[in-house]
C-alpha cells in the first residue's frame, strides 16, 4: 500500500466529473486500499478518487457516527438529500474542511439527511441512511465526484475570503499537491 499525493485546488482532475467504474478490477482494489491509506495519512474522514488524481467515481469514508465506526468505500455512488434549510451557516457546527484546500474551514448549510447508495469492494449494493456530520461527510465526497469543491458552494463573504486565501498560497493553479506525513498541511 502507498499513501499517495493529494491534489490542491486547480488541478483540473478536481474541477471536472469522474467516471463511472466499469470493473472493480484488482487495480481499483489496490487504488481504495491506497486511498483508505492516504486518509488515515492525512488524516480526513473522507477522500475521492479525483483527489489522488483519478477521475473516476469512488470514495472512501472513516467516521465515527452514532457511536460505530462508518468505514467503507463507496463505487459508483448515488445519494439523495433532504431539502437544505435557509440561512446562514453556524460557524461553530457547519465549517467544512478540504484535503484539497488544506489548513482551512469555512462554514456551508448542507443538507440535514442524505440516503446513500453504491456498490461496494465486491460489487455489492448497499444504502446507508445518514443524518448531521455522516450525511454532510457523503454530500462532499459526491460533490468531488463531480468537480464541485465545497469552495464553490460558499456564500459571501467566505466565498471570497477563501479564494484569497487559496491566491495568498499560490494555489488555484494544476500540478499542486501535498503528501501526508511528509507535508505538514492539515485541514
Ligand atoms: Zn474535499
Amino acid at each position: 500500500m502507498t499513501i499517495l499525493p493529494i491534489r490542491i485546488t486547480g488541478d483540473p482532475v478536481l474541477h471536472s466529473k469522474a467516471q463511472e467504474v466499469a470493473e472493480i478490477s484488482p487495480e481499483i482494489k489496490a487504488l481504495i486500499s491506497d486511498m483508505f491509506e492516504t486518509m488515515e495519512a492525512a488524516p480526513g474522514v473522507g477522500l475521492a478518487a479525483p483527489q489522488i488524481g483519478v477521475a473516476l467515481r469512488i470514495f472512501v469514508y472513516d467516521y465515527e457516527y452514532e457511536e460505530q465506526r462508518l468505514r467503507g468505500v463507496a463505487i459508483n455512488p448515488q445519494l439523495e438529500i433532504s431539502e437544505i434549510e435557509a440561512g446562514e451557516p453556524d460557524m461553530e457546527s457547519e465549517s467544512e474542511g478540504c484535503l484539497s484546500i488544506p489548513t482551512e474551514r469555512f462554514p456551508l448549510k448542507r443538507a440535514a439527511k442524505g440516503i446513500l447508495t453504491a456498490l461496494d469492494e465486491s460489487g455489492n449494493t448497499y444504502t446507508l441512511e445518514v443524518s448531521g456530520w455522516m450525511a454532510r461527510i457523503f454530500q462532499h465526497e459526491l460533490d468531488h465526484l463531480d468537480g464541485v469543491l465545497y469552495a464553490d458552494r460558499l456564500l459571501e463573504p467566505y466565498a471570497s475570503e477563501l479564494k484569497q486565501a487559496i491566491e495568498d498560497y499560490g494555489w488555484g493553479v494544476p500540478g499542486i499537491s501535498w503528501l501526508p506525513g511528509e507535508d505538514d498541511l492539515e485541514p
